[in-house]
Formats: structure tokens, C-alpha cells, sequence
């Protein structure tokens, strides 16, 4: 999951984007309205957390902009104004949370957690499945035929992404640019290793095998057809 954040004061971007790393997420930080308002629109993202005041842009602007172009996804306000009016007008503009600063993060993290499962097209459980291998997204706990699996955060977004898109083969490239946010085209050894990790600890001793390689192309995550 990408999240894009938009924040001019360099402690609050910096401690936003720590942390939800941290929590397992690719983020991108801007520092400019217009770059972040470039940036949604150019780039995938499934949430963006605005704060108000920006340099170039202010955050109504942004999020206008955002709308305008017909994205649909959740925007959330970070602002030290803590008006009554400020809130309306976000919200009218199409903000789908507001947060006012000072913060808690954990508060931020679950209202993230909140918006990006409304803002899931399909209405789906907190469990995302294959054969008996399980993800718990609210938990953020793997298990297969039971047994709990211990994965780090990017082998947890690496097994997330090929769950959600079981079946479709992978490639390296999108997996970069989903799971580290970046372009891996000279150098496709990051994502060998972790994937070669995650496999040991989500194959070995199990069957049937889940993930697969497809040789010239990526990976892909699915299970054999004649599996129960
Ligand atoms: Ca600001």
C-alpha cells in the first residue's frame, strides 16, 4: 500500500514518514503543493495525508485538484487550524478524515488503516487467503495450516501485494515499485533475496508450493487448480 504525504515542516514529514514505513507502507514525502498535487496525479497511490498550509499549492488546492481529475482516493487533512470552518470546507471538498495537530501517531495509524479499508473497491475481510496460508491485514499476522509466520514489513507488503493480485503474474518492476518505492531495473538482486526469503518461510515444509517464479517475467502467488 502507497501512501502519498504532503507536509512542508520537516519534523512532521519526517516522523510521518518514518513511522508509517515502519507500519509496512511505501510512502512518498513531498514538501511543495504542487509536487504533491503532481505526484498524485501521476503516481498510484491508495491514500494521501495533506496538511493545510504549503508552500505553492495549500492543501484545498491540492485536493481539488486531486478531485477534480477523478480520484477517488482517501485524502486526509493534517493541519494545526483547528476551526470549525477549516473542517467543513475540507470536508466538502471531498477530505474523507481530518486530524489535528498535535498528534498521536497511533491515532494516525488507525484512521490510515480505517480510510484505506473503506477505500477498498471491494468490500472485503481483514483476511486475505490462499490454500491455508492466511493474512490477517487488521492483526498484521501470517499464519499457514496454523502455524504463525514471522515476516519483517517488506516481506509482509511483498506477501500482501502478491496475495491481493493472486494469480496475475508479477513483474519485478511493479513489485520495486510497489513494495520499495523504487526502480530496481539495474538491480533485481533486492527483490530476489526477499522473495527467496519469503518463499522459505511461507514454502519450505508446506504444500502445495504458493509462489512461483516465471522465469523472464516475475511472480506470481497461486495455488495449483485441482487444490481443494
Ligand atoms: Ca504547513
Amino acid at each position: 500500500m502507497k501512501i502519498l504525504i504532503v507536509e512542508d515542516e520537516p519534523k512532521t514529514g519526517d516522523y510521518l514518514r518514518q513511522g508509517l514505513m515502519e507500519a509496512g507502507f511505501v510512502v512518498d514525502l513531498v514538501r511543495h503543493g504542487g509536487d504533491g498535487l503532481h505526484a498524485a496525479l501521476t503516481e498510484h497511490y491508495d491514500l494521501a495525508i495533506l496538511d493545510v498550509m504549503l508552500p505553492g499549492s495549500d492543501g484545498w488546492t491540492v485536493l481539488a485538484g486531486i478531485r477534480r481529475s477523478g480520484q477517488d482516493m482517501p485524502v486526509m487533512f493534517l493541519t494545526a487550524r483547528d476551526h470549525v470552518d477549516d473542517r467543513v470546507r475540507g470536508l466538502e471538498l471531498g477530505a474523507d478524515d481530518y486530524l489535528v495537530k498535535p498528534f498521536a501517531f497511533s491515532e494516525l495509524l488507525a484512521r490510515v488503516r480505517t480510510l484505506l479499508r473503506r477505500g477498498s473497491k471491494v468490500p472485503v475481510s481483514p483476511f486475505l487467503k490462499a490454500a491455508d496460508l492466511e493474512l490477517d491485514l487488521l492483526r498484521r499476522r501470517v499464519t499457514r495450516a496454523g502455524q504463525r509466520i514471522d515476516l519483517t514489513a517488506k516481506e509482509f507488503a511483498l506477501l500482501e501485494l502478491l496475495l491481493r493480485r493472486q494469480g496475475e503474474v508479477l513483474a519485478r518492476s511493479l513489485i520495486a515499485s510497489q513494495v520499495w518505492d523504487m526502480n530496481f531495473d539495474s538491480d533485481t538482486n533486492v527483490i530476489e533475496v526477499a522473495m527467496r526469503r519469503l518463499r522459505a518461510k511461507v514454502d519450505d515444509g508446506f504444500e502445495p508450493k504458493l509462489i512461483h517464479t516465471v522465469r523472464g517475467m516475475g511472480y506470481v502467488l497461486e495455488q495449483p487448480e485441482c487444490a481443494a
